[in-house]
């Protein structure tokens, strides 16, 4: 199994990270690829996946669109040269909450258009996020000519017309325990079969989003990596398939998308 999506440098991690990861390991999840929110935690990220070696850890630097509004006048160089780090496998999370607007819309605009921009340039996959935004998230995506490295919509929860125009575009879908909550994740759910097994990525993006079919353990509602067999587990059932068999694919689309190398 690999994570794609985990935000390992969360405050909530603190206490114990080296045993969450260690109960990744022991959980069969073979790589976890580090999520980076902004430049400080995009740094922070990359260095932390270097440290631990390429074969286990990786990383993504952006800015996430709730952070948009802090990033400085020199943000995109300084991404840049984060994105030249070994650890660096895809550029982001970048995108659109209409959500929550932690950020002004047009902030969140201008600096996922520089990301989609500097993927482009960098020949690096891209690492989108999407809340209540999959029309302008498509429409930028659209308007960037250049694709050929990939890019994933992670912790997808649009409606079909969503996916639709996700899958015409090339992207790939990334599911998290979103799926596992019959209230939230029943459009997801329902959504699940019709995406082509060579273009779904599974991730935790713990410690957000906890699995509810996970059992309760001493974290409260905090998520963490090794919970990823739950998330597949949902998804293999909503899809008619096998848990190893979702686990083993998934896998190898990650390696895949992110240029991972071989287990
Ligand atoms: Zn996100």
């Amino acid at each position: 199994m690999i994570d794609i999506g985990v935000n390992l440098l969360h405050p909530q991690f603190d206490p114990d990270r080296d045993a969450v990861l260690d109960r990744a390991w022991r959980a069969g999840v073979e790589h976890i690829v580090v999520t980076g929110t902004d430049l400080a935690a995009s740094a922070d990220a990359a260095a932390f996946a270097a440290r631990h070696g390429a074969s286990r850890l990786s990383a993504t630097a952006g800015i996430h669109p709730h952070d948009a509004r802090q990033a400085p006048q020199d943000w995109l160089e300084r991404l840049e040269a984060l994105c030249r780090g070994e650890a660096v496998v895809a550029v982001g999370e970048t995108g659109l909450d209409f959500n929550r607007n932690f950020s002004p819309p047009e902030d969140q605009l201008a600096l996922f258009e520089g990301q989609t921009r500097l993927a482009a340039r960098l020949g690096l996959p891209l690492f989108v996020h999407d809340r209540e935004a999959s029309d302008a998230v498509a429409g930028v995506l659209a308007a960037e000519a250049d694709f050929s490295a990939g890019v994933v919509v992670h912790c997808f929860t649009g409606d079909r017309e969503a996916l639709r125009r996700y899958l015409a575009l090339g992207c790939w879908i990334g599911v998290t325990g979103w799926v596992c909550d019959p209230r939230r994740g029943r459009d997801l759910r329902a959504l699940a079969p019709e995406i082509p097994l060579e273009r779904l990525l599974v991730e935790t993006d713990a410690p957000f989003l906890r699995p509810g079919n996970a059992p309760r353990d001493d974290h409260g509602r905090r998520n963490e990596p090794a919970l990823l067999p739950w998330v597949i587990e949902t998804l293999a059932a909503c899809r008619g398939e096998a848990p190893e068999a979702l686990a083993a694919a998934t896998a190898d689309n990650a390696r895949r998308f992110f240029r991972l190398g071989p287990a």
